[in-house]
């Protein structure tokens, strides 16, 4: 049983690239280990994750997630149950937001700012569908 998890969050307190690098690595390591893929965003002190994988798994991992006090005024954007994962690649991949330019963002929202709180699931999804086929996402 595998389900599509995304959510947006605000960092809580401003967050360098070093603390950010933090979450990222210790997110690969148990994401692998569950059996977790997906990618993370992190722009202007706002977060979003899209969680790929089994239910049990991407649920407990989830909870963890939202009781973690680097970062506020979690949001679930979408979840739904999956037949296949679609970001598969990723034990939890960087969205490079450099690679990202307004008009991308504007298809997928009304103003063109990257805003999740403004944003439905399926469009941010729709998004980062478009991000990976552009090669903005990153690895290590
Ligand atoms: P530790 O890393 O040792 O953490 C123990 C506790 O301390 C946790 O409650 C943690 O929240 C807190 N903590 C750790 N470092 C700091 C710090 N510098 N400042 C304040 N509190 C701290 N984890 C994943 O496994 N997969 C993910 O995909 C994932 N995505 C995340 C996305 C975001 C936006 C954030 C903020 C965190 C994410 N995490 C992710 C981290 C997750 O919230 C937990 O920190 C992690 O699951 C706990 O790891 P651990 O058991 O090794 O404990």
């Amino acid at each position: 049983m595998l389900v599509r998890l995304l959510y947006a969050s605000r960092a809580a307190t401003p967050m360098n690239e070093h603390e950010f690098g933090a979450i990222l690595k210790s997110s690969r390591e148990h994401n692998q280990a569950e059996g977790i893929t997906g990618l993370l965003c992190h722009n202007e002190g706002v977060f979003i994750q899209l969680l790929e994988g089994g239910r049990n798994a991407v649920n407990a991992r989830y909870k963890e997630i939202i009781d973690d006090a680097r970062h506020k005024d979690v949001i679930l954007l979408s979840y739904s149950e999956i037949a296949e994962r679609e970001f598969a690649g990723w034990a939890m991949g960087h969205v490079q937001l450099s690679r990202l330019n307004r008009a991308m963002v504007l298809k997928y929202s009304e103003t063109g700012k990257l805003d999740p709180y403004a944003m439905s699931g399926k469009a941010l999804t729709g998004l980062f569908h478009e991000l990976v086929s552009a090669g903005a996402i990153a690895c290590s």
